[in-house]
């Protein structure tokens, strides 16, 4: 048998609005050329739903074969059954269905010898969805078999997206669940996104300031801040203050987003796909991708909603968990320096106290306090005094274990619980510390100044007595007893 080239259109790839309005494509299988031939007439010009048919053909079963696996949306095929062999277009049957896995594309067996498959055995035995005898197929026949096989064809298409789609949603709603930070929510949303949508992950999420700035006297940037951003819009459409709440500079997005926080819906664009999060919160939040369903129909917009109302609920949730963090923050850190506050410092040092007094384990308790700070302040500005502030801060986190407790106790004073110490030792580490701060050299308004030295003076008790106030007063004694020394000093008792 002389195969004759597939008359297939090169298959390139695809977008999914291109793939909504397609022609249903449906396969010839026949060695008959005249069957072809007549099919091509008899189908030709036949619409179904506001789309053509293209038909294509293959004149064997292998032929059939590697153009199915190929093609993966062919919605019919009309299958003749005697071929290569006696039962070729039997055996493509079982291979569509078990080897390639397509149990969309509907089979249509059309016999010119009904003799060699009995129509009982064949539909039992065969997973086909109709059988006909050629002489039976009239022009009518044939155009209503292939109707009624493209209805159900998308049918099965529609419900198998439905079904992909859900369970996209399922699994990254419960990876949602686990992330802490808003910037990763935003990242996770995102990524969640575009592969529900399949495109690429690039967007922002957006919240607003203020439901009442949305409206057009308010300037744009002013109404709508990201988030978090991913892929290619990564950083780039952040203006001022970089990272969480930098206001959205691209005036397009922008819209597309302001029109979701202002409809509360969806909005779906030939370019952006945005959806409105509603977390319940005053702060309504909205998520943009690159990347448009087009002319999405009824079940990509239910999917769509879906997703987002399971995607609020983990934001909600990710968001209760952030003020909870802030609230916990605030009450236990120092602003500036991000060192535990003096309440926290009181709070953890009771315990270490207690094991100290049961375990009779050292503790030192040291007070440092910043050399003539005031003059930084007076020559440099206020500003400079913070940033002093904030360098001595990282400094003690590096410098000291992770088990001491290093506070900002007020003003320029800080405070260390570090146990385990004796004097000896405690002296040691701290006038180390004294040294190190001593060579360390500080930039103010980027400019280097070298002649600026800072030194910190510092007090240590290291008896260990029933109350920690007792043993922070006793430092603060030896902690006057260096300045009076000359300051730059360690006093230890
Ligand atoms: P001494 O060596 O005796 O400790 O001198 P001093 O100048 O460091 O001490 P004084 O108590 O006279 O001044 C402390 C200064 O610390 C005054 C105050 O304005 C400044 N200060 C306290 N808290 C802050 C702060 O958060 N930021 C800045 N920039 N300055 C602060
Ligand atoms: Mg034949
Ligand atoms: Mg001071």
């Amino acid at each position: 048998m002389n195969a004759t080239p597939l008359k297939l259109k090169p298959s390139a790839p695809r977008d999914r609005t291109a793939t909504l309005l397609r022609d249903w494509r449906v396969l010839v299988v026949d060695d008959d050329v005249e069957v072809h031939a007549v099919t091509r007439l008899i189908l030709g010009k036949m619409r179904y739903k506001g789309r053509g048919i293209e038909l294509l053909s293959a004149h064997s079963a292998a032929q059939a074969r590697s153009l199915l696996e190929k093609e993966r949306d062919i919605a019919v095929v009309l299958l003749d059954v005697v071929m290569e062999t006696d039962d070729a277009g039997l055996r493509l049957v079982s291979v569509i269905r078990k080897e390639l896995g397509n149990i969309a594309t509907r089979i249509i067996l059309r016999t010119g010898q009904p003799g060699q498959a009995p129509e009982e055995r064949v539909i039992i035995d065969y997973d086909i969805n109709d059988y006909k005898a050629k002489s039976e197929l009239t022009a009518q026949k044939l155009f209503t078999t292939v109707v009624a096989a493209l209805r159900s064809y998308e049918t099965i298409v529609a419900l198998d997206k439905t079904y992909k789609g859900l369970e996209k949603i399922l699994d990254s709603t419960s990876t949602l669940f686990n992330v802490h930070t808003l910037q990763q929510f935003a990242a996770g949303v995102l990524t969640q996104l575009s592969a529900f949508l399949g495109c690429q992950p690039n967007g922002i999420i957006c919240v607003q300031y203020d439901p009442d700035t949305l409206h057009d006297s308010h300037p744009p940037s002013e109404n709508v801040r990201i988030l978090g951003s991913t892929g290619k819009c990564y950083g780039c459409n952040m203006g001022e203050g970089e990272g969480e709440g930098a206001p959205c500079s691209n005036p397009e997005m922008l819209e597309v987003v302001r029109q979701a926080l202002r409809q509360q819906k969806n909005q779906l664009t030939d370019e952006y796909t945005v959806l409105y999060l509603d977390t319940g919160d005053t702060q309504a939040t909205a998520a943009l991708l690159h990347g448009g369903l087009g002319e999405a129909d009824e079940n990509d917009r239910k999917l769509l909603e879906l997703f987002s109302a399971k995607i609020s609920i983990a934001l909600a949730n990710a968001l209760t968990y952030q003020k909870m963090i802030s609230a916990e923050q605030a009450a236990t850190t120092d602003f500036l320096t991000g060192l535990n506050n003096r309440r926290q410092l009181l709070r953890l040092g009771l315990p270490m106290l207690a094991g100290a007094r049961r375990n009779a384990t050292p503790l030192a308790v040291a007070i440092l306090d910043i050399d003539h700070f005031k003059r930084i302040n007076d020559t440099w500005g206020h500003d400079a005094g913070d940033e002093v502030l904030a360098r001595i801060g990282q400094l003690l986190t590096a410098s000291f274990r992770s088990s001491d407790i290093v506070a900002r106790f007020g003003g320029e004073e800080f405070c260390i619980l570090a146990p385990g110490l004796s004097a000896q030792e405690a002296f040691s580490l701290f006038d180390a510390f004294r040294l190190r701060l001593a060579k360390e050299r500080f930039a103010f308004d980027g400019e280097q100044v070298d002649s600026i030295s800072i030194t910190i003076s510092i007090g240590i008790s290291t008896e260990v007595v029933d109350s920690l106030d007792t043993m922070i007063a006793a430092a603060d004694t030896q902690l006057y007893r260096a300045k009076e020394r000359g300051r730059n000093r360690v006093e230890v008792v």
